[in-house]
């Protein structure tokens, strides 16, 4: 992966660590340091002395207590002592800021339960050391914060509008020419941490989009990385979204092959620690039910209490009406209520509150009902809110008005409240249905693009020679039939090389075949290496080779395939110490007006390769 070193001009702006943290990255980038230096530095901070010797006892170490600094150190290791009092550091100064979009106190609260969540799912597969993993799922997210730090107004502006996601980053390169992600990973890769951490870090929102093969401890640490995630973003949702990122947090715990029971229980370990850790730490940190009851809650059928827990942004100019609806809705019905006065203020508090159901009057001064339905239905976000219409009359004219600028229903003043709340139970279920089908929809998604990419890669692997990653006999016999029509159609030259390798035969009852397979690769690399970028170089059979050069006439055919021939000859192979010597026989043939087939092409060059072999081996013929 590539990272771009950072520019000195945004690094200057970015977090960086400060008084005895700073001192302790320092110290442990010289070779000299021992432990003893490291254990000195510590001691001289009572507050960070208090959280290492928190780490080392708390419950994701297990292992006996330990009561000194010295005892704490030793037993992590300098790199997470350092790694620990950078983080640290970092949660210290940076709890607040200029930016006013970005929220800081639940940034680090985020941050704390990916940390903790990390170490808890990524110890057990032995993916690194609980301390490193701990620190790695802390700041795996610590470039949203320095764009928030670096650009508070245009990073400010971004948030506001509420993009998430792919989203998100493609804004964030537009706008500021960095992403979130790969800011994260530069600055970790300042820090010193070790490249193994770093590169899944630019790839955890999704690791489908990753270069790492199956099985590598890099896509493993991102897929991890991808769950710790999804239980800090399942743990801090609102009620109303948990059961969308329920499902996000199952797919991805069952691609690390960890099954519900074993997520709930890593999922109550994580909040419980999360609850000690945040006030060691004076982060935020909430109450939460066990896994299992919150689950247990979401599956039980549709109940009378389930049209509860949705934000419904009333907006009424008469002051009356609207705090007789909030208080309904906040006190009788437990749903989150914001107001606005008018349909301006509405829209203005709607990006921010993201309200499942705008509850409007019709009339009011500087923006109404009406115009503030069409401005919602207007923009992207504002399409799948429930606009829920108070009217004056049954008028059925206004009606007709009213569903054209798009509202989903209406209620009739006064509100009867017993009708309001049948009216918010048909919002419930257009916002369940509407959750339902997003979970659905990511998921094709993600199985489409994922079958997109097994399908290349399906169809790479039918066109290539496993041994020695050449194109095979089919892709070459593609190669030539679209060569020959352009050469027929246009009159232009080509010529193709047929390769033979000398005695292969020998090679292989002398040494053995793996070291025969060895010798083809060899050769095919060697091959591959001294053609031209638009010649077709494919593995035709066993020792055998084609090259197709498009453009070439059999003169300069004649001079590559000598080129050809003397590095072969020239290759100096051995095989356990022993000197393995290996040549190759060529014969060429060019396309002439005369030609009636490409496989009369195939024929003359064959022709002439039998003319070397018959001649004495290790050399060039032509047929014409
Ligand atoms: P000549 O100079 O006349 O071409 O002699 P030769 O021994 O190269 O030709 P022959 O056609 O008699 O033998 C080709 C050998 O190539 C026989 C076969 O076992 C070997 N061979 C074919 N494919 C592979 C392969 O994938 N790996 C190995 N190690 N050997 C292979
Ligand atoms: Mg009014
Ligand atoms: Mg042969
Ligand atoms: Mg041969």
């Amino acid at each position: 992966m590539n990272l771009q070193p950072l520019e000195q001009e945004l690094k200057q702006r970015l977090p960086s660590p400060n008084g005895v943290a700073l001192a302790i990255m320092d110290a442990c980038r010289r070779d000299k340091t021992t432990l003893q230096d490291v254990i000195k530095l510590v001691q001289a901070d009572p507050a960070l002395s208090g959280r290492i010797l928190a780490q080392a006892n708390s419950a994701i170490m297990g292992g006996r207590p330990v009561a000194s600094i010295p005892e704490a150190v030793s037993r992590m290791g300098m790199q997470a002592v350092r790694q620990l009092a950078l983080t640290f550091s970092l949660l210290d100064q940076y709890t607040k800021g200029s930016c006013t979009a970005f929220d800081y106190a639940g940034f680090w609260s985020h941050s704390l339960l990916m940390g903790l969540a990390m170490s808890e799912v990524a110890a057990p597969q032995r993916l690194g050391s609980v301390e490193e993993l701990f620190t790695c799922g802390l700041l795996a997210r610590v470039g949203s914060l320095a764009l928030a730090t670096a650009y508070p107004q245009d990073y400010g502006r971004l948030l506001s509008t509420g993009t998430t996601g792919p989203k998100l980053l493609a804004l964030e390169r537009e706008l500021l020419n960095i992403d979130h992600l790969h800011l994260s990973a530069a600055m970790l890769r300042d820090w010193g941490i070790p490249d193994s951490y770093v590169d899944p870090v630019a790839f955890h929102e999704d690791p489908t989009a990753a270069p790492f093969s199956v099985g590598t401890r890099s896509r493993l640490l991102c897929q991890s990385l991808h769950l710790a995630m999804q239980i800090a973003d399942f743990v801090v949702a609102p009620k109303i979204e948990q059961a969308f990122k329920l499902s996000l947090l199952t797919d991805a715990a069952s691609k690390l092959g960890i099954d519900g029971s074993e997520l709930g229980k890593s999922v109550d370990s994580v909040v419980a620690q999360w609850k000690v850790w945040g006030e060691h730490l004076r982060i935020t940190t909430s109450s939460l039910p066990s896994f299992e009851s919150i689950v247990g809650e979401m599956v039980r059928p549709d109940q009378e209490n389930n049209a509860q827990w949705l934000r419904v942004l009333v907006v009424e100019d008469d002051p009356i009406i609207r705090s007789m609806l909030q208080t309904w809705l906040q006190d009788t019905s437990h749903h989150t209520v914001m107001t606005a006065v008018n349909g301006r203020e509405a829209l203005e508090k709607a990006l921010e509150f993201k309200p499942h159901v705008v509850l409007t009057d019709w009339r009011m001064p500087v923006m109404d009902g009406l115009e503030l339905c069409q401005s919602l239905r207007g923009s992207e976000w504002g399409q799948s809110i429930y606009v829920l219409m108070l009217t004056s009359a049954d008028n059925e004219e206004d009606l007709v008005r009213a569903f054209d600028a798009g509202v989903d229903d209406y209620i009739a003043k006064p509100v009867n409240m017993r009708a309001l709340s049948a009216r918010l139970k048909g919002a419930w279920r257009y916002v369940r249905l509407r959750e339902a089908w997003e979970v659905d929809h990511e998921r094709l998604t993600r199985m489409a693009s994922e079958l997109a990419l097994s399908n290349r890669q399906l169809q790479q692997a039918a066109l290539t020679d496993p041994l020695t990653s050449l194109a095979n006999r089919r892709a070459g016999l593609a190669a030539l039939s679209q060569a020959y029509s352009a050469c027929t159609r246009h009159g232009l030259a080509l010529s193709v090389i047929s390769i033979d390798i000398d005695h292969f035969k020998a090679i292989n009852d002398t040494h053995g075949h793996a070291a025969g397979d060895v010798v083809l690769r060899q050769i095919a690399n060697t091959i591959k290496a001294g053609s031209r970028k638009d010649d077709t170089v494919c593995r035709w059979g066993g020792e055998e080779f084609l090259v197709i050069s498009p453009n070439v006439n059999l003169e300069d055919a004649v001079h590559a395939a000598e080129r050809l021939r003397r590095q072969i000859a020239a290759l100096d192979m051995q095989v356990r110490g022993k000197p393995v010597p290996v040549t190759a026989s060529f014969g060429l043939a060019a396309w002439n007006a005369k030609l009636a087939s490409q496989d009369q092409l195939l024929s003359l060059a064959d022709e002439a390769l039998y003319k070397s072999k018959s001649g004495g081996r290790n050399r060039v013929s032509v047929s014409r």
